[in-house]
């Protein structure tokens, strides 16, 4: 049984020992959402440990604390076993299933310490003890601001805490424009800037740090490798392992690929499949009411938002496809109901 995090803030009145742990291949969001509440607990004196459960994006190791993260799929699990076993409290953030964390997700359910899940993730899975949970909030990092304020911490909020929410909002966002980025967003981000962030610079870090072979892959993706179905108003990349070698591809270099296909007119629902070593990665992109969740959860035992969802799947690189196309017809009145809506003005 779920309980509210208001509930679970008098364990934090002495000193404790904390693990953080947020989603495989964490992003901006993530990430950032783990490091400023690190920052945050140490303030406040106790001893924290950020555990990722895998790696992830150099262009985000500019964020304070990233020297200290822990990865799950690196380090040493035994260590990194006892730590997650002794702590009081096991923050999971940015993500509402044990699945999410791929291994390190056994060693967290059977850990004795409290955990409190903070995240906006549609569908939860109930394996936390408290919970801020918000499907309305634009990014795990708005929660993070919500239990900080929770936690009458508001004063605690430097820069560097500033930085990483910053970050984490503007990424779920993407850059203050997809349909989450209501007046809290706004009033939450005026709140950072006061706290002395150089909001273009953290743009930089993050959207100009491209490596050559980044943009180049980018290029061959939407010259060779995009695919478009107008009668269902879908367009996606196939991307094999061979092709991501070619062009060196390190994590974070596919990041954002899947939103060109969704630039492109007249597409409702794009998609990203990608060969990975373990099992076929995809990536979901979707307008209006169509829901990229629903989808994901029900062919590709994945998930996430409305408008943005992955999943996973263990058939080879062309027959997930084939399953792809298999079941596009099911939502072919759907996606055409939904571009009308999105060709209305007003
Ligand atoms: P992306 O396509 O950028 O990897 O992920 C889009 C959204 O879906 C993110 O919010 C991410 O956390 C979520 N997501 C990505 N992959 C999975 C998955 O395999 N399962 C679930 N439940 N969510 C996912
Ligand atoms: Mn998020």
């Amino acid at each position: 049984m779920m309980e509210p995090i208001a509930s679970m803030i008098s364990h934090l009145d002495s000193p404790k020992k904390i693990v953080i742990t947020t989603h495989h291949k964490p992003d901006a969001d993530a990430l950032g959402s783990s490091l400023a509440l690190m920052r945050f607990l140490v303030k406040k004196g106790h001893q924290v440990t950020v555990i990722a459960p895998s790696d992830y994006p150099v262009f985000l190791n500019w964020m304070e604390g990233n020297d200290k993260v822990l990865i799950y799929a690196q380090e040493q699990h035994e260590a990194l076993t006892k730590i997650t076993h002794e702590a009081d409290v096991i923050f999971c953030l940015d993500f509402n299933s044990l699945l999410r964390i791929h291994q390190y997700g056994e060693i967290v359910s059977q850990a004795k310490g409290l955990k409190v899940m903070i995240d906006h993730h549609l569908e939860p899975d109930s394996f936390a003890n408290y919970q801020l949970w918000d499907t309305k909030a634009a990014a795990t990092a708005v929660l993070i601001y919500k239990f900080i304020d929770i936690c009458e911490g508001l004063h605690l909020i430097d820069t560097c805490i500033a930085e990483c929410l910053y970050a984490g909002i503007m990424t779920d966002t993407g850059s203050f424009r997809h349909p989450n980025t209501n007046v809290e967003v706004h009033e939450i981000v005026a709140q950072l800037i006061r706290a002395g962030i150089n909001t273009s610079r953290i743009h930089k870090n993050i959207f100009d740090n491209n490596s050559l072979d980044k943009l180049k892959f980018l290029g061959f993706a939407l010259s060779e490798k995009l695919i478009v179905l107008p009668q269902y108003h879908v367009a996606y990349f196939v991307i094999n392992k061979e092709e991501l070698e070619k062009y060196h591809s390190q994590t974070g270099d596919t990041e954002g690929l899947v939103n060109y296909a969704l630039s492109l007119e007249g597409i409702v629902m794009a998609c990203l499949m990608i060969e990975r070593s373990d099992a076929v990665k995809l990536s979901f992109r979707s307008k209006e009411d169509f829901s990229v969740n629903q989808f994901a959860r029900t062919h590709f035992e994945g998930g996430g938002h409305k408008n943005a969802a992955g999943g996973k799947s263990d058939l080879d690189l062309k027959a997930t496809e084939n399953k792809f196309l298999e079941v596009l017809p099911q939502y072919e009145k759907e996606l055409i109901n939904n571009y009308k809506i999105d060709q209305k003005s007003c």
